[in-house]
């Protein structure tokens, strides 16, 4: 058991409740929504919800894999709802969001892991506001790429696929998942529809080297993938994979500038930073590139 990491300076966070926050999340339980905000208790919670940005997490609270960093609720799910595409476009409606992220656990259990609900709420969400930008984190769908398909389909503004590490620390860090598969998700993407962005995501902090980190992104840009989040691993519970060292930002920024360097066309590098954080300002930057 290795021993527990003082938390550095940059990493205390400024606790503003109130106003939106109390709102948002009384909308959510009345909607019987969940969060990845609150299910993977996200340290920027009190920023974004005041701010009105919110990533929802559809297909229940209950993932069908127990990856060792996140604090979402392992089982075996039940719950298949039809009306759930609907119930976050009024959501995102009522939050007047101009980009609205929208997650899942792991569906392993269903045949197409969950892909006609991501369509459904893409779809939803459009006809409600067909100005407000639609972003999907999808899981690997076990590389069904007919469901995958799917997804495209209904023409997400921006699909996002998290390889969450570097190859070496994937086995240990995810269940299930392969970094080489989800490279292959990426590229089957960028292939059924060029012209969506593609983002990936890499959480720093669990054991990783700076060259193992440099090769990860050469491995993205490899699949064309167009936007990079590079945050700091933090640990949920004392249960969870411990936290092997805290990056400092004057490497979140080094970094920065390597994921440039290669071609990405937007970088979130910085120790609280999201696969979410700041979505709307990344898709601007990106757009504009
Ligand atoms: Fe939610 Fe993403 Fe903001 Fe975290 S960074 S609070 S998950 S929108
Ligand atoms: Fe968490 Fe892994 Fe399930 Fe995603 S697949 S919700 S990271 S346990």
């Amino acid at each position: 058991q290795q021993e527990k990491l003082p938390k550095p300076d940059w990493l205390r966070i400024k606790l503003t409740t109130g106003g939106n926050y109390a709102e948002i999340k009384d909308m959510m339980r009345s909607k019987t929504l969940h969060s990845v905000c609150e299910e993977a208790r996200c340290p920027n919670i009190y920023e974004c919800w005041a701010n009105r940005t919110a990533t929802f997490m559809i297909l229940g609270d209950i993932c069908t894999r127990a990856c060792r960093f996140c604090a979402v609720k392992t089982g075996l799910p039940t719950e298949l709802d039809l009306q759930e595409p609907e119930r976050v476009a009024e959501a995102a409606e009522q939050m007047g969001l101009q980009h609205c992220v929208v997650t899942s656990v792991a569906r392993d259990d269903l045949k197409d892991g969950g892909a006609l609900i991501f369509a459904e709420t893409i779809k939803a969400i459009r006809r409600r506001m067909p100005f407000c930008r639609v972003e999907v984190l999808i899981p690997d769908f076990m590389a069904n790429w007919d469901a995958l398909q799917v997804v495209m389909d209904a023409k997400p503004d921006i699909l996002n696929h998290n390889i969450e590490t570097v190859e070496r620390m994937s086995d240990r860090v995810r269940a299930k998942a392969k970094y080489r598969r989800s490279l292959e998700l990426l590229a089957q993407a960028k292939q059924m529809n060029p012209k969506i962005p593609t983002k990936s995501s890499i959480m720093l902090g669990v054991g990783e080297e700076w060259d193992e980190i440099l090769q990860a992104m050469d491995d993205l840009r490899a699949v064309d993938v167009n936007i990079l989040t590079l945050g700091q691993y933090l640990q949920p519970s004392s249960k969870h994979l411990s936290v092997k060292r805290y990056v400092h930002p004057d490497e979140f920024a080094l970094l920065k500038e390597e994921g440039m360097k290669r071609g990405f066309r937007h970088v979130e590098s910085g120790p609280l930073v999201r696969s979410s954080y700041h979505a709307h300002e990344q898709t601007d930057a990106a757009l504009a590139a």
